[in-house]
């Protein structure tokens, strides 16, 4: 390891003159080529304005002009004036080239007047002139259009001849546009069964010719579905990198927060940008933000929702063959989506990523791992099996904050104890030494620990435990650390019953030793009601009630459906489930009353006891 290292040293001083003066030149290149990109950019724009100019035109016959044309016709630089009055949604327009007034609706004037700002702003020519209560927008002809556009094209031509970047997605828009960091298959561990499909939009996006030639029709959304921190966004920029397209990417949050009364102008012009560089890919983060069920619009922020809703259908239906783009867009729930954004066309496929399986957080750990310096003793296998329910994110945490814990304590690479620390670090909170517990709060939340591992003790599924402690971490003052070592997919009836007599364990010491019960096992309790009301109303387990299914949480009229008799029989059972779980509790800590008192007087001296001591007190 060490040896590595040093050679590693020697060549990088021998080279660190060469590699400055390499990377002032590269980054020169880059800001030359950053600034006659946005120039170039700017005429390009300005062309196919002037292109859609008359196409769009014919097409106006009426006297009154819709508001998604109305946005068009601006966008192209057609609108030579607009009046309107604050608090009227009803405006004029004049267009070039034709004589009459039409009339519009706007949705309101204040994002009105801001969109025609905004436009205003990106260099098309149109003015708002304010006249007390009234608007007045006008547009400048453009004749300096022409030069500018002549001479960025001769210096276009440069710039590919002299650094060869014919490849489409580089840098175009710092804000959203992302092609510094390549992200590819590779760097994603653990989806091996939704790899094909995601080979398959790769193939898409690659060779769109094939699958038209076909008749095939390529398809424009797809939902990935999964908690936070699963990989979505990182398996939709692998989908870019391995298919070399832009990958533009928005959050539906920002629709609503950053671009108030501007949402659907927005997603026009993301959609814009993402034509004039397909094939592409644009993705929505958090869709749910602006793709939730449209309301009978009852505030203003609804009706704003609902438009960039709208915008966001329309953009998609109008995907033709010359533009190859495909949204991606994140949400960990689905069946909030409006259900127009899931008609076929739309967003009809769907890929669900689910939570990695031991291999899998291998994998996602020997990825993470790479970079970075690992001793001999570390095993990434065990931590793999001791981390079920673990998302991608929060491993790469945990290496991450090895990596800081083994610099702090200046360590020559990363220890199997850095990487312990900072998966309690990450699970738990981190270690607070300096909160003082006076010996009466330690005695309690010893017994109450040690009630959790008595009782854990003597239950089959619930005897693997790695280590009890009474420091506190985060928010909990003490912890009982259970071993996983196997994913289940499915868990008993019994071995959920068992659950809820661990987790009352904590109280029924407290009431067995002082007689008395604090405020530290509330966490146990709710977690405890919680499963005993998922056992009785999700997973069909109550003799009484029967084989049913309901998601309450999702969907709390479901309850009112069976009526309140079966309401009450639901609360009977839960409290019936927990009760008893609680006497079993108490019945066994009185049985091992000597074990008890044995682990907690040792966790009151040593603050946290492991596995092997912990064998001692049992055997
Ligand atoms: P999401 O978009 O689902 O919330 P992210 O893609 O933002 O999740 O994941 C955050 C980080 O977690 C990634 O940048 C990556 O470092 C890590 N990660 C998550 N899933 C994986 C995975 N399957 N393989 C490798 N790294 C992963
Ligand atoms: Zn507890």
């Amino acid at each position: 390891m060490s040896k590595r290292s040093n050679e590693s040293k020697e060549h990088d001083s021998s080279n660190k003159k060469k590699d400055k003066n390499k990377k002032l030149k590269i980054f020169l290149w880059y800001a030359i080529i950053l600034v006659i990109c946005a120039i170039i950019g700017y005429g390009i724009y300005n062309v196919i304005n002037n292109n859609n100019k008359k196409n769009d035109l014919t097409e106006i016959k009426e006297d009154e002009i819709a508001y998604t044309d109305l946005i068009k016709q601006i966008d192209s630089g057609n609108v030579e004036q607009i009046t309107m009055t604050v608090g009227s949604t009803t405006i004029k327009v004049k267009l070039k080239d034709q004589e009459e007034m039409k009339t519009g609706i706007i949705p309101s004037t204040q994002a009105f007047i801001e969109l025609v700002q905004d436009e205003a702003k990106e260099g098309n020519e149109i003015e708002l002139i304010q006249k007390g209560e009234s608007f007045l927008a006008k547009t400048k002809d453009n004749l300096f259009g022409i030069v500018q556009i002549g001479l960025m094209t001769v210096v276009l031509v440069l710039i590919i001849s002299m650094t060869g970047m014919g490849s489409k997605g580089r840098v175009y828009d710092a804000e959203n546009v992302d092609e510094k960091n390549k992200v590819t298959f590779d760097d994603v561990a653990g989806i091996d069964e939704e790899k094909q499909e995601m080979l398959e939009i790769v193939n898409f996006l690659k060779n769109p010719e094939e699958f038209y030639k076909m008749g095939a029709r390529i398809p424009t959304g797809v939902l990935l579905c999964g908690e936070p921190g699963t990989g979505k966004t990182l398996i939709a920029k692998a989908i870019a990198g391995e298919a070399d397209v832009p990958f533009i990417s928005i959050s539906g949050s920002e629709f609503g927060e950053i671009f108030a009364g501007l949402g659907a102008s927005r997603v026009r012009k993301l959609f814009e940008k993402a034509k004039k560089m397909a094939p592409s890919i644009i993705f929505i983060d958090e869709i749910d933000a602006v793709g939730g069920k449209r309301l009978e619009a009852s505030s203003a922020a609804d009706n704003d929702n609902n438009q960039t809703l709208n915008q966001l259908l329309t953009e998609m239906d109008g995907f033709g063959s010359e533009h190859t783009v495909i949204v991606l867009a994140a949400t960990n729930r689905p069946e909030m989506l409006d259900k127009a954004l899931l008609r076929p066309g739309r967003f009809d496929r769907r890929i669900s990523i689910a939570l990695p399986d031991m291999k899998g957080r291998e994998a996602i750990l020997k990825i993470h791992a790479k970079n970075k310096k690992l001793d001999n003793d570390v095993n990434l296998k065990a931590l793999a099996g001791d981390t079920a329910g673990f998302t991608g994110a929060e491993l790469a945490n945990i290496l991450n904050e090895a990596a800081i814990i083994a610099t702090i304590n200046k360590h020559e690479a990363i220890n199997q104890k850095d990487i312990d620390d900072a998966t309690k670090k990450v699970t738990v909170g981190i270690e607070k030494h300096s909160r003082v517990m006076s010996d009466k709060d330690k005695k309690l939340t010893a017994y109450h620990e040690a009630g959790h591992t008595v009782v854990s003790k003597y239950l089959e599924s619930q005897k693997d435990i790695k280590e009890v402690s009474i420091i506190p971490r985060g928010i909990a003052g003490g912890y009982t650390m259970y071993k996983t070592n196997e994913d289940k997919y499915y868990i008993s009836k019994s071995e959920m019953k068992e659950k809820l007599i661990a987790l009352l364990g904590g109280r029924a010491a407290e009431k067995l030793v002082l007689d008395d019960i604090s405020t530290g096992a509330s966490n146990d309790l709710e977690v405890a009601t919680d499963i005993a009301k998922k056992m009785i109303t999700v997973y069909g387990m109550s003799d009484n009630i029967g084989p049913i299914g309901l998601n309450i949480e999702k969907d709390p009229y479901q309850l009112q459906l069976l009526g309140d008799k079966l309401e009450e029989e639901i609360g009977k059972e839960v409290q019936e489930l927990v009760s008893n779980a609680y006497e079993i509790a108490q019945n066994l800590l009185v049985e091992h009353r000597d074990k008890l008192d044995a682990l907690a007087s040792r966790l009151i001296q040593k603050e946290v006891v492991y596995e092997d001591d912990l064998e001692k007190i049992f055997d």
